[in-house]
């Protein structure tokens, strides 16, 4: 069995740690070092466990740990091209890191992971999926603008899956933040909301997918009850039933050392 242990989930902060007890990949680096540090023990990771740190994109509730953690650790970096060049570009990373330029398919120790590109408002942005050396598969699926049939492939048969359901449609159009940004967040190149989230597990549920983290739910515009039920309520209408026909749970911003087994 792997580990699918997210260290954080939010529109404050994004990190997984997928693999085993002793080695394994972290998915974005949105936390500061003491924190990546303190959460990993709570599962009895140690830093050295990670091998290698692959970035989503750049925005900062992804990358703001992803300097000092590598360089700490010496930990090599995974991301797309547009990724690394917008990081260097912008001081966050200075070319003396460990940088890789991701492929469709990396090929890391045992672990094979795979990216696709997500519409989101940040180049070269990417969803995951990883083959863990022990067979399980697992995918990080945050900050998409919409679920393209490209991802949904590359997600499909995955054990566990993190998925954002960042905001309720309701909450974002009567909240406080000015028009411009709930226009962003709600357009192709922003964030899932908890309807569409719902849309796409019941498609990643056609593709054999059967476990599932809700997650980078908005602190504004979303609550974790609002996420679950639109989701589960939208799978009940197809005729499925969470805990029978799939597993669900919506992760917190950090989940204090609950992990899930793929
Ligand atoms: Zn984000
Ligand atoms: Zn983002």
């Amino acid at each position: 069995m792997a580990l699918f242990y997210n260290l954080c989930s939010s529109s404050s902060g994004n990190a997984t740690y997928i693999g085993s007890r002793t080695e394994g990949l972290l998915f974005d680096a949105g936390a500061g070092i003491r924190n990546f540090s303190k959460w990993l023990a709570l599962q009895g990771l140690g830093p050295e466990a990670v091998k290698g740190i692959f970035i989503t994109h750049e925005h900062s509730d992804h990358v703001k740990g992803l300097k000092v953690i590598a360089d700490r650790y010496h930990v090599p970096i995974y991301g797309s091209e547009g990724t690394l060049r917008r990081m260097l570009d912008t001081g966050r990373l200075t070319g003396e890191e460990d940088l890789h330029i991701i492929r469709r398919e990396t090929v890391i120790g045992g672990f094979t992971v795979v990216a696709a590109p997500t519409s989101h408002d940040s180049p070269g942005s990417v969803c995951y999926r990883v083959e863990t050396p022990d067979g399980g598969v697992a995918g990080v699926c945050t900050d998409l603008g919409y679920m393209s049939e490209l991802i949904l492939e590359t997600l499909s048969g995955c054990g566990h899956i993190l998925i954002e359901s960042n905001y309720d449609e309701e909450m974002l159009r009567t909240g406080p933040y000015p028009r411009f940004l709930k226009e962003r967040i709600s357009s192709p190149s922003g964030h899932l909301s908890n309807s569409q989230c719902a849309e796409a597990v019941g498609k990643l549920l056609r593709e054999g997918c059967r476990s599932f983290s809700l997650g980078h739910l908005s602190e504004h515009n979303n609550l974790p009850h609002l996420a679950e039920d639109t989701v589960t309520g939208y799978l009940q209408f197809m005729g499925l039933t969470a805990g029978k026909d799939y597993r669900l749970e919506v992760l917190p911003k950090t989940t204090g050392g609950k992990a899930v087994e793929f």
